[in-house]
């Protein structure tokens, strides 16, 4: 037996790896940024940069020309610093007493969204002086923001003190991903009396779907995430984006199994004839969601098939429940040379889009990304590596 191991390769041997296009990704964001016309196009790099590792990716769109970052949480932000020196970095989740140094240390800019942090940023300004903060206002999502009125009466307030400075003030759409929803409407009305009371100050409104919404969506700067990673903004719009994100997972063994037989936990599926099975490295625990097993699982939205993978130039079936660890897919369409222990199965990626994966599991494109960032192993592709 030898002790020289040197040559193991995480990837080429992993049980389940994703694999970023990093080509593809830039010319998505470059796709959002013509999209935004006149308007500058930051980029959202929030959890882990929708699970493809916010290094790599924060690094990839700052030499694209990114330079405004939007995060969820000040460590995001101080990760990102390492990887955009230039950039503007907004964190969304807002500042709290105790944070004041990762922010200041990391030029981190807060999104102020609220009363209170209102009342404790204004308590910092008179602390430490001069910085800037962005504005969240709520024009009817619900979620973060300020009330209308509230912000209103802030942009009128004379007496505010002159440290403050928000350099954006910014508002999120509910329905922007359903372009004949009035509440669109509604909401870019309501924007453009903030933006207006804010004179001077860049506004934003548009996250991916609201680019596709239009130029007055666009205001003087967009916010695309999740068509930059190369999925759906608009569900039933043809999606022009290249896909970015590939996972596979290796078949770990095959079976072949008689009619009658019924496969995995609760004999959720009863084969209906001799099958061949590929039990594939991939579960639940890996965000491959119990939800698109093929049977039994009674949560599932009814009259959806179960999720699929691509192997050899087809598609084949999830083939009962979806397990911790394990996947086991129906291959008997396919000649046995075609499948092989050791071969490796595509759960999405260009033949299985990630928000058909996703659809089959009852959820979107987003949750699946984020879902199945965690335990891969990943690598980084460009233009210059893929052969
Ligand atoms: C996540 C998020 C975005 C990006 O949304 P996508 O739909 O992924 O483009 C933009 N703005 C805010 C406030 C967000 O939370």
């Amino acid at each position: 037996m030898t002790d020289n191991f040197d040559d193991y390769d995480a990837f080429a041997s992993a049980g389940l790896r994703l694999t970023v296009d990093l080509g593809a990704l830039v010319e998505n964001w470059r796709e959002m940024a013509r999209r935004s016309g006149s308007a500058r196009t930051a980029a959202v790099v929030k959890a882990d940069a929708y699970g493809l590792g916010i290094e790599d990716i924060g690094e990839t769109l700052y030499s694209a020309g990114a330079r405004d970052f939007f995060v969820a949480t000040a460590d995001e932000g101080a990760t990102l610093r390492l990887y955009a020196p230039e950039a503007r970095i907004f964190v969304l989740c807002g500042i709290w007493p105790g944070m004041e140094r990762i922010f200041f240390e990391n030029d981190l800019v807060p999104i102020i969204a609220s009363e209170e942090q209102l009342t404790f940023w204004m308590s910092v300004l008179s602390d430490y002086g001069d910085y800037p903060c962005a504005l969240q206002v709520d024009t009817g999502f619900n979620r973060l923001g300020l009330p209308m009125e509230d912000a209103l009466a802030l942009a009128d307030d004379v007496s505010r003190p002159a440290s403050f400075s928000p350099v954006l003030v910014m508002s999120h759409l509910a329905c922007g991903d359903d372009p004949s929803n009035a509440m669109n409407r509604q909401q870019l009305d309501a924007f453009r009396k903030v933006s207006a009371a804010f004179e001077g100050i860049e506004a934003s409104l548009a996250n991916s779907a609201g680019i596709f919404l239009g130029p007055e969506y666009h205001f003087d700067l967009t916010r695309p995430g999740i068509a930059t990673y190369g999925a759906e903004a608009v569900p039933g719009m043809a999606n022009p984006m290249r896909p970015v994100a590939t996972a596979e997972a290796r078949i770990i063994q095959t079976r072949s199994v008689r009619a009658g037989e019924t496969v995995s936990y609760g004999r959720a599926l009863q084969l209906t004839r001799d099958s061949r099975l590929a039990i594939v490295s991939a579960g639940y625990a890996d965000g491959y969601m119990r939800s698109q097993s093929s049977a039994g699982v009674p949560l599932r939205q009814v009259g959806i098939a179960g999720g699929q993978g691509f192997i050899a130039g087809h598609k084949v079936p999830v083939a009962g429940r979806i397990t911790m660890d394990l996947t086991i897919f129906d291959v008997t369409d396919l000649p046995d040379h075609l499948v092989r222990a050791g071969d490796y199965i595509e759960l999405f990626g260009s033949n299985i889009p990630v928000d058909d994966a996703a659809r089959a599991a009852g959820t979107i494109g987003y949750e699946m990304l984020t879902s199945m960032g965690l335990r891969h192993e990943r690598r980084y592709i460009s233009e210059e590596t893929e052969e």
